[in-house]
């Protein structure tokens, strides 16, 4: 039977703006797919488009359009769909994501078996996820921290001119594990003068301290050997994995980038080939997106999958990343149901 393909664009709204170091908003747009075999059993997936990786709400229904053509006549034929996906749309890693997304819940639940123990995994073994807090005034920020009390591990997201303020505000109300994403946002010599600061402050690790392309700043700071350095925007798929271990000690995996689960579980295992930390993030999305990443997450050190959990109109239900370790729903596929 042939997969049938709908899309739906669903604006997420954040609890609070959700501001980065390159900027930020309140609404974010994403598409929400579904893919029907006729026999009564549908395939959700989610793409998470980010302007900053030139996609948007509009660029993936337009890619879905050219991808539908493509879709496999067995949905088990998942390798061969997405290397295909990837031959036509070599970019727009958020719309290959959510037929890949889609596939994998069809495969799931034609087996009847949630999709982590199709990959035969342990979701004892998945990480607590961080909760992000975005940049803001030192009252806002003060107020986010409180209202994240039922998270275990913060990030903090950094890179303007008054971290170190922004550091302190959270230090003087939590004493939780930190993480810290700069998002490209310092020079070499600013991350230098940053990192004893955040080594005082307890942070365990940085994320992505300059832009994606200075990978030998990034080494620079990581040869300081203050604090664990991850990149996020310097890697996108599996193959950016040998060029960034030189610069790096871990990544940042993210659906919307590497565009395909299959991918994901590549670059993991190309990461660990390299003797780095593999982390898995999120933009904003649905728990639909969130679930797909979170079966992998046993296979990974750190999480960051807070994307559903900062705004306040997810539609679906999925993995849970409030209070301890991140629950796997044990449903067919991802196990995400309609809210
Ligand atoms: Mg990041």
């Amino acid at each position: 039977m042939t997969l049938k393909l709908t899309a739906e664009v669903v604006t997420l709204t954040t609890r609070h703006p959700f501001i980065i170091a390159r900027g930020g908003q309140s609404d974010y747009r994403v598409v929400c797919v579904r893919l029907t075999d006729g026999g009564g059993l549908e395939g959700l997936g989610e793409a998470s488009p980010s302007s900053y990786y030139g996609e948007t709400a509009e660029t993936v229904l337009e890619k879905l359009k050219i991808l539908e053509p493509y879709l496999p006549k067995d949905p088990f034929d998942l390798d061969a769909a997405e290397v295909k996906f990837a031959q036509v749309v070599p970019k727009n890693g958020a719309a290959r994501a959510a037929l890949s997304g889609a596939l994998h819940d069809l495969v799931g639940k034609r087996l009847g078996v949630p999709l982590y123990k199709l990959w035969g995994l342990d979701p004892k073994k998945a990480p607590v996820s961080s909760f992000t807090i975005g940049i803001d005034t030192p009252e806002k920020t003060r107020a986010k921290v409180k209202e994240a009390a039922g998270y275990s591990i913060l990030k903090i997201k950094l890179g303007t001119d008054r971290d170190e303020e922004i550091l302190k505000t959270i230090r003087d109300v939590t004493d939780k594990p930190l993480r810290v994403d700069a998002n490209a946002g310092w020079s070499k010599e600013r991350a230098l003068e940053m990192l004893p600061i955040l080594k005082e402050y307890g942070v365990e690790f940085v994320e992505q301290p300059l832009p994606p392309e200075d990978l030998e700043g990034i080494a620079a700071v990581r040869k300081a050997g203050i604090l664990p350095v991850v990149v996020d925007e310097s890697c996108i798929v599996a193959t950016d994995i040998p060029r960034v271990a030189q610069a790096a000690d871990g990544i940042n995996i993210k659906l919307a980038k590497c565009g395909s689960l299959r991918e994901a579980l590549r670059m993991i295992a190309t990461a660990r080939a390299h003797k780095m930390l593999v982390m898995v993030g999120c933009m904003v999305e649905t728990s639909i997106g969130i679930t797909a990443a979170a079966h992998f997450t046993p296979l990974v050190d750190a999480a960051d999958l807070d994307g559903a959990a900062l705004t306040v109109n997810d539609p679906y239900c999925g993995a849970e990343i409030s209070g301890a370790a991140i629950k796997i729903p044990d449903g067919p596929g991802l196990g995400v149901t309609r809210r």
